[in-house]
């Protein structure tokens, strides 16, 4: 960290604390050159990447987008607004994990997707036929070659 007072590179930290309920690290810092001392506040920093389109184009991440795209897959089928709710946090958790400050349309598509293979076969399906958007109809079918395959739960 470099001294504000004189713009020398070296510093050092002589005394660190949580803050904000352990969200925040306090540090005091003093300067090895000029023997200024100054604090600095750190904290994890969770960012929603930026979304790039299909089309080059970047877009902030809407989580109400989302939210209605999950939702429009799942109408009338038999999951709770708590599990929809999960797999929405569960989503945005892990975009933010990711670390990129930008993330394909594509890669969030595969998150809901995976979402919704576990949560509900139906809506995975009516997902993955809207959004894939038959770019990839082979790998598309072969998804439902597989599912009609699988006994669904309860009915074997
Ligand atoms: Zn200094």
């Amino acid at each position: 960290m470099r001294c504000p007072f004189c713009s020398h590179d070296d510093t050092k930290v002589i005394d660190s604390r949580l803050v904000a309920e352990g969200g925040q690290v306090r540090r005091r810092r003093e300067c090895t050159d000029c023997s200024e001392r100054f604090t600095t506040y750190e904290s994890a920093e969770l960012l929603m990447p930026k979304i790039i389109k299909g089309n080059g184009s970047r877009e902030p991440f809407d989580g109400e987008k989302l939210r209605s795209g999950i939702m429009r897959a799942l109408e009338k089928r038999p999951v709770s607004v708590e599990k929809i709710e999960a797999v929405v946090n569960q989503i945005e958790h892990d975009l933010q994990a990711t670390g990129e400050r930008e993330i394909e349309s594509m890669r969030v598509g595969e998150l809901v997707m995976e979402s919704l293979r576990e949560l509900d076969q139906v809506a995975f399906v009516r997902f993955a036929s809207v959004y894939r958007d038959f770019k990839d109809l082979n790998e598309f079918r072969e998804e439902i070659d597989r599912l009609a395959e699988e006994p669904a739960p309860g009915e074997s």
